[in-house]
């Protein structure tokens, strides 16, 4: 991003809505207009009256970076948070500035991934409530079908009848050819 133009960045980000909080990925070295402090390629800095700050004389120094990636937990933390930043940077090959991330509190952030865990947690119970109702069903078949043979073939044994059974049941569920099921 060029400082010194005359326009400065923050005029560029017309794809970022107006009211938001805008803050810059530093690109190029540049230095703080109020503390002087040093900001380096991968800092963050906020322009105000077109002079760069860095994050603490912004008063968004108590942030925490969340990289864009997962929308939910971006949804979530965006939520939770008191206050939020947009993280943009300048796309040289598509020459306009792209949302990296966002700035919210730590604890928001923490927040949205307890939340994202515990649907994790959630879902997987599901998949094995319902392993467990598949299995039974599985059961409740393969003990039906064993009778009917028995009754259609009396000089079929138990032991043939059950291999029927499950060899009809995986054919019936889907699941021919998958080993380990
Ligand atoms: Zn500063």
């Amino acid at each position: 991003m060029a400082f010194g133009k005359p326009t400065g960045p923050g005029a560029d980000a017309s794809d970022v809505k107006a009211r938001e909080i805008v803050v810059f990925l530093v690109r190029r070295d540049s230095r703080c207009g109020e503390c002087g402090r040093e900001l380096l390629s991968g800092n963050f800095l906020r322009m105000e009256d077109d002079k760069p700050l860095c994050l603490d004389c912004a008063d968004l120094g108590h942030l925490e970076y969340l990289p864009s990636g997962d929308a939910a937990i971006t949804r979530r933390a965006t939520k939770h948070s008191p206050l939020r930043a947009v993280v943009v940077q300048w796309s040289r090959t598509r020459k306009r500035y792209e949302r990296q991330g966002i700035l919210v509190s730590p604890e928001a952030i923490e927040r949205a991934e307890q939340e994202s865990l515990a649907d994790a947690d959630c879902r997987a119970r599901q998949r094995e409530r319902a392993a467990v109702k598949r299995d039974a069903e599985d059961q409740d078949y393969i003990a039906a079908v064993v009778a009917r043979l028995k009754a259609l073939f009396p000089g079929c044994s138990s032991q043939e009848a059950g291999q029927i059974a499950h060899h009809a049941c995986r054919k019936y569920s889907g699941r021919v050819g998958r080993p380990g099921i």
